[in-house]
Formats: C-alpha cells, sequence, structure tokens
C-alpha cells in the first residue's frame, strides 16, 4: 500500500521519520481518525469536511501552522483510499513537528503531514457491535491539560487515554470510561457516551470530552425519531442504573455497553434504542438512508 505524505504517495515501508521527530519526543502534534465506507454509489467518506474543519481546529488550538489547505487535505484523503483501492477504510490524517531541532520550543520546526488508509472492521469487534461490552470507570481521569484543551485532537491528549485503556484490558474490560477530575462522567478512551433512561438519551456536555462526530451524527439521528437529547453532567451512578448505554466514535461506531463495574446495564445485554440508534448509523454512513 501507499501512504500520502506531505503531497506525494509513498510506499507503506518508506513512509518513515527521524528518531529526533519533535512529536515523538513531546507529543505535540494533531491527527484525525475518519472511515470510508461502501455505498452503492461506490466508497464514501463519511463527514470529511467536519472531520478536516476539526483536524484544522485542532492545529489552531495548538498553533500548529498547516502546510496544506482543508482542500488539499480532503483530496489527500480521498487520494489514500483510492490509491490502495480500498472498498472501504480507516484513515488516519496526522500532522506533527519535525525533527530540525530539539526543545520544547517548536519555533522553527517544519510540520509534516500524513494520510494513511486501511482496511479495518469493527474496532472492539463484531460481538462488541451487536450484543455490548464490559467497562471498567478508570482510575485515569481526563486530568487538566485533556479538559482545558480537549477540543484538541491532540496526540499528548491520549496519554491517559491509553493508560485507562491499559488498565482496563488488563482488568478483563473491553474499555475504559474516564472520568473528568470532578469525578463527572466525562468519555471513552476514544469514544463518547450516551445513556438512556426512561426513553430519553443522556450525554455529558462537551465541559470534559472530545467534540466527536458520531455524537454529534446521534444527536441528529434522535431527533428524526422524535428521541429528546439532553446533554448534561452526568453521574457514574446514573450510568449504573440507566436503561441502556452506548459508546459512538468514528471508530467504536455504535457500540451497546453492557455492564459497567460488574453492573449490568438495564437487561446486561444492547439496548432496544441503542440496537435502533446503531441501525440507523450504519444506513446513514452506507448510503441506504440520507443523514
Ligand atoms: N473521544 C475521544 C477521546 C476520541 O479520541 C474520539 C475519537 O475520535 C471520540 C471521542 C469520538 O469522536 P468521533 O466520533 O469524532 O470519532
Amino acid at each position: 500500500g501507499v501512504i500520502w505524505y506531505d503531497g506525494k504517495m509513498v510506499n507503506w515501508r518508506d513512509a518513515t521519520t527521524h528518531v529526533l521527530t519533535h512529536t515523538l519526543h513531546y507529543g505535540m502534534g494533531v491527527f484525525e481518525g475518519v472511515r470510508a465506507y461502501k455505498t452503492d454509489k461506490g466508497t464514501a467518506i463519511f463527514r470529511l469536511q467536519e472531520h478536516t474543519d476539526r483536524l484544522f481546529r485542532s492545529a489552531h488550538i495548538l498553533q500548529m501552522k498547516m502546510p496544506f489547505t482543508k482542500e488539499e487535505m480532503m483530496e489527500a484523503q480521498k487520494a489514500a483510499v483510492r490509491e490502495n483501492n480500498l472498498e472501504s477504510a480507516y484513515m488516519r490524517p496526522m500532522a506533527f513537528y519535525g525533527a530540525e531541532a530539539m526543545g520544547i520550543s517548536a519555533k522553527t520546526l517544519s510540520t509534516h503531514v500524513i494520510v494513511a488508509a486501511w482496511k479495518w472492521g469493527a474496532y472492539m469487534g463484531q460481538e462488541a457491535l451487536d450484543n455490548g461490552i464490559r467497562v471498567k470507570t478508570s482510575s485515569f481521569s481526563r486530568h487538566h491539560v485533556n479538559i482545558t484543551m480537549c477540543k484538541a485532537k491532540a496526540n499528548g491528549n491520549y496519554m491517559n487515554s491509553i493508560l485507562a485503556h491499559q488498565e482496563a484490558a488488563q482488568d478483563g474490560y473491553e474499555e475504559a470510561l474516564l472520568l473528568d477530575v470532578d469525578g463527572f462522567v466525562a468519555e471513552g478512551s476514544g469514544e463518547n457516551i450516551f445513556i438512556v433512561r426512561n426513553g430519553k438519551l443522556y450525554t455529558p456536555d462537551l465541559t470534559s470530552a472530545l467534540e466527536g462526530i458520531t455524537r454529534d451524527t446521534i444527536v441528529q439521528l434522535a431527533a428524526e425519531i422524535g428521541l429528546t437529547v439532553i446533554e448534561k453532567r452526568i453521574t457514574r451512578d446514573e450510568v449504573y442504573g440507566a436503561d441502556e448505554a452506548f459508546f459512538t466514535g468514528t471508530a467504536a461506531e455504535v457500540t451497546p455497553i453492557r455492564e459497567l463495574d460488574r453492573r449490568a446495564i438495564g437487561a446486561g445485554t444492547a439496548g432496544p434504542i441503542t440496537k435502533q440508534l446503531q441501525k440507523m448509523y450504519f444506513d446513514v454512513v452506507t448510503g441506504k438512508s440520507a443523514k
């Protein structure tokens, strides 16, 4: 396969960088996770504009100068899918600082941009999509830098996501739920969360979570079927006592949560509203229904 690298297609194994790459040392960089789906009219990248807008917004927040325009980055993403002959794909655009100088200052550094694309199925497996996952509340919270800068999908924001996911996996769970520093529910390691109670949908406000594009899609789909969506601070016990719960994300799509901290959620299986929204989501991304 090939990877789009600073405006050129390079072979997968040649898409490398120097060990003194600034971002490798300090974690200052921005990225996106995007999916392309097979539809009746060919392969379609889901919400390409929104993902590209968020990539540039993340870069703006970190004051990283992007050496390409939004239009060029959208073309790059299309090219990465096309040149690899992918019918469906997960795509990873990323911007990172070069290796011209060491030290904290990034002033003199060049910015490099890549787009990789590969075939990727269900992030947590088909069983997870069908029947839901078991989740553990993490001992790692969405800490300060994360909270004040969580609108940026920045490499450096993922350290506690990785620690949280690692901890959950070691304890036999599929995913972690991170709380914010005040103890309210924030998000998964790479997903936003929703709960269902008495026929209404609740999701944490965006104080301490990434502005998920899948989250936004679910809010729109819920409106279509007349479901009320309430954005508010959510506590851990509200999740324990929910009728249903699910994660949303480009990678995780709509993944039901059947258990949190050894408490079954609802009937302990994927709930009916979750399943309905999941089906609507797959219909939208595969072009079977309009957004
Ligand atoms: N929260 C975090 C921390 C993420 O990394 C992601 C993944 O992008 C999400 C939420 C979900 O966002 P989206 O639906 O835009 O993929």
